[in-house]
């Protein structure tokens, strides 16, 4: 079993849809063992996309994902970590998700793309210390 970090994005939340998207991780049968509704400050959204800073989408990403409240919650299961990335689907909800995916089905933008995972579990761990300091 392994642990990964995802975030319903504000965009998911101003839309209404937290509980759409965590009944569908339910019904995929991984469990939930922490979550929680925060607005995001600058530093710790910077560190969470520490790998994209020189891409030129940084700067809008940061305002994005800073700009309301977010859910984030940490999912347990055999490869959560792979299985919540299918069911979110590609990165970009029309040219990548396939139909059935968090992303298709409820998303057109390649930024406002709904919910972030983890991808791999160096970055599940990272992530998790970083948004759940609390679970350390
Ligand atoms: P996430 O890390 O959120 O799960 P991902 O792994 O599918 O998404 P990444 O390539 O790591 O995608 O990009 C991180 C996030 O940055 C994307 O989910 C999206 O919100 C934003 N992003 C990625 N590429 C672009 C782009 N070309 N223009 C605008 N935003 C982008």
């Amino acid at each position: 079993t392994e642990r990964t970090l995802v975030l319903i994005k504000p965009d998911g939340v101003e839309r209404r849809y937290v509980g759409d998207i965590l009944g569908r991780v339910e019904r995929k049968g991984l469990d939930l063992v922490a979550l929680k509704l925060l607005t995001v400050d600058r530093e710790v959204a910077e560190k969470h996309y520490a790998e994209h800073a020189e891409r030129p989408f940084f700067p809008d990403l940061i305002e994005f994902i800073t700009s309301g409240p977010l859910v984030a919650a940490v999912l347990e299961g055999p490869r959560s970590i792979e299985a919540f990335r299918q069911i979110a689907g590609g990165t970009d909800p029309v040219a990548k998700a396939t139909p059935g995916t968090i992303r298709a089905d409820l998303a057109l933008d390649g930024q406002k793309n709904l919910v972030h995972g983890s991808d791999s579990p160096e970055s599940a761990a990272r992530e998790i210390a970083l948004w759940f300091p609390e679970l350390g």
